[in-house]
């Protein structure tokens, strides 16, 4: 897949609406379509990675900043001391839906263990 079909990579570059709520150098967050919970953003990087599994040493950093941006919303969604819970999914079986890393931040509601 390239950027040009990859759907996260159209609303980063604005060809397709989105809920944006969070912008850095980056990363970008916006509201899931579908949500899961009362708080549910997606946070993407701005670089095309299809997978966990695409990794390699060099996106260290950007994974991170999914974090720390994951950190920032929680607080700004008042989610921070009650707990949320951060989500990413790899490949079929996990549930993969759109082949560019995504972060899930979920939170405003109690959330079960084990996942489903
Ligand atoms: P995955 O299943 O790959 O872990 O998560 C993909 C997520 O993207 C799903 O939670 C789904 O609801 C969300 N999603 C799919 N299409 C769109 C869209 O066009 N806009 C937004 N904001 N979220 C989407
Ligand atoms: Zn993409």
């Amino acid at each position: 897949m390239t950027t040009e079909d990859c759907l996260f990579c159209q609303i980063i570059a604005g060809d397709i609406p989105a809920d944006i709520i969070y912008e850095s150098d980056d990363a970008v967050a916006f509201r899931d379509i579908n949500p899961q919970a009362p708080t549910h953003v997606l946070i993407v990087p701005r670089q095309h990675i299809a997978t966990i599994n695409d990794l390699t040493d060099e996106d260290c950093d950007t994974v991170g900043k999914l974090f720390m941006a994951a950190q920032a919303i929680a607080k700004e969604e008042g989610l921070a001391d009650d707990g949320y819970r951060t989500v990413m999914n790899c490949n079929a079986a996990a549930g993969q839906s759109v082949f560019h890393i995504h972060l899930h931040l979920l939170g405003g509601r109690l959330m079960s263990w084990p996942p489903g």
